[in-house]
């Protein structure tokens, strides 16, 4: 079976053609480099996410902070960590790296905070 995806790995945003079999790749088409192999590679074997999401925070000057994860995920557990991230609720100030969520789900990474969010004036 062959699939199609552009490796989002550089700007060069490459167009590949992934020869499958078996969930298995046997080829790699069009990558300009090896990392665009090992792309396509993690996406038909393992596909991960990082997400970028926000959660409330409690008499803050913004409503909201910015948080990531520190490493991607499994996509299949992207809709089960989202779950977890809404459950925060955190209480001004809050400052950018603080940890909300240690090993999140059992898969080793964190949640932590992005932007700081000082207290409401
Ligand atoms: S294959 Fe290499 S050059 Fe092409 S987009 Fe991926 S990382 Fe960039």
């Amino acid at each position: 079976m062959l699939r199609e995806m552009t490796c989002i790995v550089c700007p060069n945003g490459c167009d590949l053609e992934i020869q499958v079999e078996d969930g298995k790749v046997l080829s790699v088409k069009g990558a300009l480099c090896r990392r665009g192999e090992a792309y396509a590679e993690q996406e038909i074997t393992d596909p991960r996410r990082n997400i970028a999401t926000s959660v409330l925070v409690d008499g803050g000057e913004l409503p909201l902070a910015s948080v990531r994860l520190t490493a991607p995920i499994p996509k299949a557990r992207i809709f089960d960590a989202m779950g977890e991230i809404r459950k925060v609720k955190l209480t001004a100030p809050v400052e950018a790296g603080t940890k909300v969520i240690g090993n999140l789900l059992g898969l080793g990474v964190d949640v932590i905070v992005t932007k700081d969010v000082g207290v409401r004036g």
